[in-house]
């Protein structure tokens, strides 16, 4: 399906509104029926139609057509978080008993999800060096159930081979999910290399501006429809109609805002690597990259988001530099408008800084759409204070 008809017109049917040309928001909570067989219909199979917009909601459903194609997935769920889409695709497919393998360094509440909760489940996970299939091998057992990937990861980027692993879990029945929002469906589509659940924090790309929060889970029919019914609609975690919307105007300018990121990110790129200051730049197309031919086979793009790391003697020279920055925010998150940065120090309290750690001289920047000498001169003046 072509990517412009599926921004611009794929689940949008302008007759049903008045020939609007921008789709209404259908704020309501409850859809009314006419006739008692028609409510004991819509009773017995909500995920056929519309009864309560916890559940589906004509708004939310362009969303889910155009997310879904985007993706190749024959069908898509939309929460109000990128976590809730990690939480409810992962505790819709394990029981007690089974055990998990899961990338090192997940997002932070996957990883809680792990370490904190499923434990008082029965459910155990072992963490793995996702970058050689041998590692995944290795630990896999008979009660595996789950193989959680994430692909890059948001501070090394480290990859996995998305085929090898979707390969090697089919082989034994084991079903793959992969955390694409560093990607996006128009830069890496893990359901066509095999993988069973594909999600994504909307957060970052999609929603593009920094004003909604929300996560897409795609995958197969009968595994949305089994998660609608149970995790999502007993967690009710649904989006709302408002903030399904701003997705779907997010989505419009999507291809356009990815190319001005790429184009923005290598002419940042360029200049860290060449600064004195810099260190080293981590980014899956930077050509030192350990995995940059991996990277080229399985994405079709790369952007934004980079790690560097500062040539420093103190933490302070590390806070002064962030201090220093008049345009870049110092903020989370990441895919909007606007550039950011995160010192890995502000994880660590002062008294256990210790400077000869590269972590604690590691910094993640978010390259937004501003023009590239804006945020260079921001960089290089930020970088002339230390
Ligand atoms: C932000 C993020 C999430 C979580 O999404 P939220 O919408 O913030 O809940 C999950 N995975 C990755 C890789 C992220 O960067």
């Amino acid at each position: 399906m072509d990517i412009s008809y599926i921004i611009n017109e794929l689940g949008e049917d302008r007759e049903q509104y008045f020939n609007a040309v921008a789709p209404p928001i259908v704020q309501t909570s409850n859809f009314a029926f006419k006739t008692v067989a028609d409510m004991r219909n819509r009773f017995r199979d909500e995920y056929g139609g519309y009864i309560y917009s916890k559940g589906l909601n004509p708004t939310v459903d362009i969303l889910r057509k155009k997310l879904a194609a985007l993706d190749g997935a024959e069908d898509c769920l939309v929460f109000n978080s990128g976590s809730s889409a990690i939480y409810a695709s992962v505790m819709a497919n394990v029981k007690a008993g089974d055990h998990i393998v899961s990338v090192k360094n997940p997002y932070t509440w996957a990883q809680k999800l792990f370490d904190n909760i499923l434990p008082r489940f029965g459910v155990a996970t072992t963490y793995i060096d996702g970058t050689d299939i041998r590692n995944f091998e290795a630990v896999i057992q008979p009660n595996t159930t789950v193989i959680y990937l994430e692909s890059p990861n948001s501070w090394y980027f480290e990859l996995q081979d998305l085929q090898a692993v979707s390969k090697l879990a089919g082989s034994k029945g084991i079903l793959t999910i992969c955390d694409n929002s560093y990607c996006t469906p128009l830069y890496q589509k893990p359901l066509v290399m095999g993988i069973d659940i594909s999600l994504q924090s909307a957060t970052k790309y999609i929603g593009g501006h920094s004003d909604v929060v929300a996560g897409v889970v795609c995958g197969a029919k009968k595994m949305m429809r089994k998660i609608f019914e149970n995790e999502m609609s007993t967690s009710g975690n649904g989006i709302s109609p408002f903030n399904a919307w701003l997705l779907i105007r997010g989505l419009r300018t999507l291809p356009v805002r990815l190319e001005k990121i790429t184009q923005n990110t290598a002419k940042v790129m360029e200049f860290l690597l060449q600064h004195p200051k810099v260190e080293s730049v981590i980014f899956p197309f930077n050509e030192d990259f350990p995995q940059y031919e991996l990277a080229w086979r399985q994405m079709q793009g790369c952007c934004g988001l980079l790690s560097f790391f500062l040539r420093v003697n103190k933490v302070e020279e590390v806070v002064t530099f962030c201090e220093s920055l008049r345009h870049i925010l110092m903020a989370v998150s990441w895919g909007g408008y606007e550039s950011l940065i995160i010192p890995a120090c502000a994880s660590v309290l002062p008294d256990r800084y210790d400077i000869t750690k590269k972590s604690h001289r590691m910094l993640r920047l978010y390259i937004g759409q501003e023009e590239p000498g804006y945020i260079i001169s921001d960089l290089r003046q930020a970088l002339n204070t230390i």
